[in-house]
């Protein structure tokens, strides 16, 4: 039997040998130490609001419902902060030892923590888009915009704006789940971390850099459906496991 303290010298032992071509996909479990609930679980957003408001097909008939409600979400997010978590994944980018951050989160911590390569899956709640012409917008600039509980429009075309996060019923942003594919299928050591790995396309991102010869590292809470196909699995709290990991890298390369 390996023992917990056995398991992180394992991982930063592989951290180190990738040399940087190391990739993070991180799910909601890396958020909820920051007190944001899981949407899909008891108590998280889903069991309050309808996920209907946010199924792309709805947002189109009901667009002034759908903003209504994602103002609550804002509302939800505001003044949230990073955790340890969150902290050790961009010292691990600081360190030259993390080549990517892949999210499947909308809530932009990762940046907020200093990560600078962070790819976005599922969009970023922070900004909004227009459905016409592309152009982009905060979030709160868009929010200035309802007026009268109409959805806001485009200064440039008068278009919808939409938040720039993915809906039900919509695919990936394209670009964005390219580059993640990729950096999937040449990294050395891919890491998932607080993700259920059900949501596809993203919970196949793991399988693709196990078949092209990547160590995989699962930690999560609860069991995943991709843990039999890892080299080293974890159940326990990220914000515990991704801080000790980082500080067992600083021993083995003397670094304090
Ligand atoms: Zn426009």
């Amino acid at each position: 039997m390996t023992s917990y303290q056995d398991l992180i010298e394992d991982i930063a032992g592989r951290i180190i040998e990738a040399k940087g071509c190391s990739v993070a996909l991180t799910g909601a479990g890396i958020s909820t130490p920051s007190g944001i609930p899981d949407f899909r679980s008891p108590g998280g957003l889903w069991s309050r609001i309808d996920p209907s408001i946010f199924d792309i097909s709805y947002f189109h008939s009901r667009p002034d419902i759908s903003w209504l409600y994602y103002k609550q979400l804002i509302e939800e997010l505001e003044g949230k902060q990073p955790n340890p978590a969150h902290k050790a994944l961009a010292q691990l980018e600081e360190m030259g030892l993390l080549k990517a951050v892949i999210t499947q989160n909308i809530d932009a911590l990762h940046q907020k923590a200093g990560n600078k390569k962070v790819l976005e899956i599922h969009g970023n709640a922070y900004r909004a888009v227009c459905t016409s012409c592309g152009a982009r917008y905060s979030i709160y600039e868009a929010l200035e915009k309802i007026s009268r509980g109409k959805a806001p429009s485009c200064s440039k075309c008068g278009g919808l704006l939409k938040p720039d996060v993915v809906f039900f019923g919509e695919p990936l942003p394209y670009r964005v789940y390219m580059d993640s594919l990729e950096l999937a299928r040449t990294c050395r050591v891919f890491i998932s971390i607080g993700s259920s790995l059900v949501v596809q396309p993203a919970a196949s991102l793991p399988w693709h850099a196990h078949s092209s010869g990547a160590s995989l590292v699962i930690i999560n809470l609860q069991e995943t459906p991709l843990d039999s196909l890892a080299d080293i699995v974890i159940h326990d709290r990220v914000e515990r496991v991704l801080p000790e990991i980082v500080q067992a890298i600083r021993r083995r390369i003397g670094v304090s």
